[in-house]
Formats: structure tokens, C-alpha cells, sequence
């Protein structure tokens, strides 16, 4: 297949052309997050011919993501494949031209700034405000732009923060309520064309900053809209910029970056599962000793016990996800109790 095959309609469209196109195949997008904003927008980049993608995901494939998270099928989530796996060998089917780097780990203080070397773009494809207030800082102090995406329900919004031009996140919610202040956005469900939605605004703004001298045409307000209630609204922000920002100010001193991730233990948001970090396990060795406790599966990236109340699912960096509870001391005696 001739490369004006595949990219013709697109290089048709006058503001990216054969200049832009040649651009986008040499650029590096991170994308953080690989549920349904973050495998959409991979897709999507995948397809418009972007150089290499770098996805970094916590999460496994289960029954409940296929109704919003395109990338993903019934075989991924009967193999408990990780998002970022499952994803890269969907993309790789799609652009096999399209580098694709996954990493199965959390997004937080010690991983995420490893991950920023060379990249031209990084797009929030998060769940929770945690998440973003560190990509918020990574971005600042790097200097690298980035693009807020957050649905819930039939909302949604996106803004485009460009270092040094923009407000950044941290000025943004002093000015602007987003979702009530709620930080974890799993909270009210969420329907597919919301979240096609929100990735439309973010992709749309990811390829202008990509393309090459389209800048000027970046969206500069703040998005927010409800599709069942037929609302669209664009705020402008612009005045929002504060001098003594912690993240983007004169003497910015990223908060969010100084915090190193301690906690052990975390309630991951709207899933009743809590999430342990412990000591790396030998899987195959683990597979053995779990099978008394349940029917065990395994993958090269995880094992999984099920038993009478709860999965429990050992992942290949050491953390393990204990469902069906909220409680962080359940959780920790149940993981005790199965590996000691
Ligand atoms: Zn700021």
C-alpha cells in the first residue's frame, strides 16, 4: 500500500497537507490513561499517522470497559490482558508504521517523569484530578504542552494548556468548578458519545499543536458540555493565569512532583477495589501457591485468584488488586493472608 494511500483524505485537508502529515510521523505523543479516552485517542493517532505513542496503564481488561472503550474485545477481557497490551497489539493491527511503547504501572510521582524524554505531547486520559495536578506539573517544569480531558455522565470538558502562553490546571480550578470538585470522575456512569466527545476536542487540538503552524488556531477556552441536556458552553479563561501559581508561576515549586508517591495502599475511585503495593512475585511460582485459595489464571503479566467474594489479581510490578472491597483493611487481610 502506496503512503498517499492511507493518509490522502487527510493530507487533502488543507491545514496539515504533506508538510503536516511528514511532521506528524515524527512526532512522540504520551498518552496517560488507556480506558476509554486514552484507547480512543490512541486509535485515532494511531490511524492519523503519528511516530510513536507511549501508553502507560494500571488497569486490566474486564466485561464492564467494552461499552465505551473501542479498542478493546471479549477476547482481551477473557485473558485479563492489560489495557496498554491489549491496545498495542490493536494498534499495531491498525498502523503497524506507528511505534507503540506500553507500560503496565501506575501513572504517579516516581513513574511518570521517566516517561517524558523527547515527548511532544502529553494527553490526559486520567480518571481522577490527582493524576492531572502531576501531568499539570511534569508538563510545566518540562515545558511540554498538554491536553485536560475529563467525562462523566453525558459531561464533558477539555482545555488545551500550553507552558508559559496558558492557565494551567492549577489556575484553572481556582476559577472554574469542575464536576462539583468531586476528584475522581467515576462517579455518575458515563455513555460512549460523551467520551467521543471530549477525545473529538482533544485530538482535534492535539493535531494543530502537531501538525506544525496551526498554533494560532488553538482552542484558548475552557469546553464544558452535557450532551443529554443539549448544553455548550465555551469559557474563557484567559484572565485565570496567576502570577504565583505553585505550577506555572514565577517561582513555581510542583507540588504535585515533591510528593512522592508513598502510599501503599489506595481505593482505586468508583470501582470497589483496593490497590496494594507490595514486594514483585515470581508468577508462575504464585499461580501454584494461589490455587488453594480459588481458580487461578494466568497471563505473562498477571495472575488472577478467584474466590467466594472477592478477585484478587497480582500484577508483574507488585501491585495487587483486591475487588469487591472498599476497605483498605479487608483488603489487606485477605493479600496477607494469600501471600504471607
Ligand atoms: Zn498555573
Amino acid at each position: 500500500m502506496k503512503e498517499f494511500d492511507r493518509y490522502h483524505k487527510q493530507m487533502l485537508f488543507k491545514p496539515i497537507g504533506e508538510h503536516g502529515q511528514a511532521l506528524l510521523g515524527e512526532k512522540h505523543v504520551l498518552i496517560i490513561g488507556c480506558g476509554a479516552l486514552g484507547s480512543s485517542i490512541a486509535e485515532m493517532l494511531t490511524r492519523a499517522g503519528i511516530g510513536k505513542l507511549t501508553l502507560i496503564d494500571r488497569d486490566y481488561v474486564e466485561i464492564s470497559n467494552l461499552q465505551r472503550q473501542h479498542l478493546f474485545t471479549e477476547a482481551d477481557v477473557q485473558k485479563k490482558l492489560p489495557k496498554v497490551i491489549a491496545a498495542q497489539s490493536a494498534l499495531n493491527s491498525i498502523n503497524a508504521e506507528v511505534t507503540i511503547e506500553a507500560h503496565v504501572m501506575d501513572g504517579n510521582a516516581n513513574t511518570l517523569p521517566n516517561l517524558v524524554n523527547n515527548v511532544d505531547l502529553i494527553m490526559d486520559a486520567t480518571d481522577n484530578f490527582d493524576t492531572r495536578f502531576l501531568i499539570n506539573d511534569i508538563a510545566q517544569k518540562h515545558s511540554i504542552p498538554w491536553i485536560f480531558g475529563a467525562c462523566v455522565a453525558s459531561s464533558g470538558l477539555s482545555f488545551t494548556i500550553i507552558p508559559e502562553k496558558t492557565p494551567c490546571l492549577d489556575c484553572l480550578i481556582k476559577v472554574a468548578p469542575m464536576f462539583g470538585g468531586a476528584t475522581c470522575d467515576a462517579v455518575g456512569g458515563v455513555i460512549s458519545p460523551a467520551v467521543q466527545m471530549v477525545v473529538a476536542h482533544q485530538v482535534t487540538e492535539a493535531l494543530k499543536i502537531l501538525v506544525g503552524g496551526a498554533e494560532g488556531n488553538l482552542r484558548s477556552t475552557l469546553v464544558i458540555f452535557d450532551l443529554w441536556h443539549n448544553q455548550y458552553q465555551m469559557i474563557d479563561v484567559s484572565k485565570a493565569k496567576a502570577k504565583d501559581c505553585k505550577s506555572c508561576g514565577t517561582d513555581a515549586s510542583y507540588p504535585a512532583l515533591t510528593y512522592k508517591n508513598s502510599t501503599k495502599t489506595e481505593i482505586l475511585c468508583g470501582r470497589d477495589t483496593v490497590q496494594i503495593r507490595g514486594k514483585k512475585f515470581e508468577l508462575t511460582m504464585l499461580a501454584k501457591q494461589l490455587e488453594r485459595f480459588g481458580e487461578v489464571n494466568q497471563n505473562p503479566f498477571l495472575v488472577s485468584v478467584q474466590t467466594k467474594a472477592h478477585r484478587i489479581v497480582f500484577f508483574q510490578d507488585g501491585r495487587t488488586f483486591i475487588h469487591g472491597t472498599n476497605s483498605i483493611k479487608e483488603a489487606k487481610k485477605i493479600y496477607y493472608q494469600m501471600v504471607g
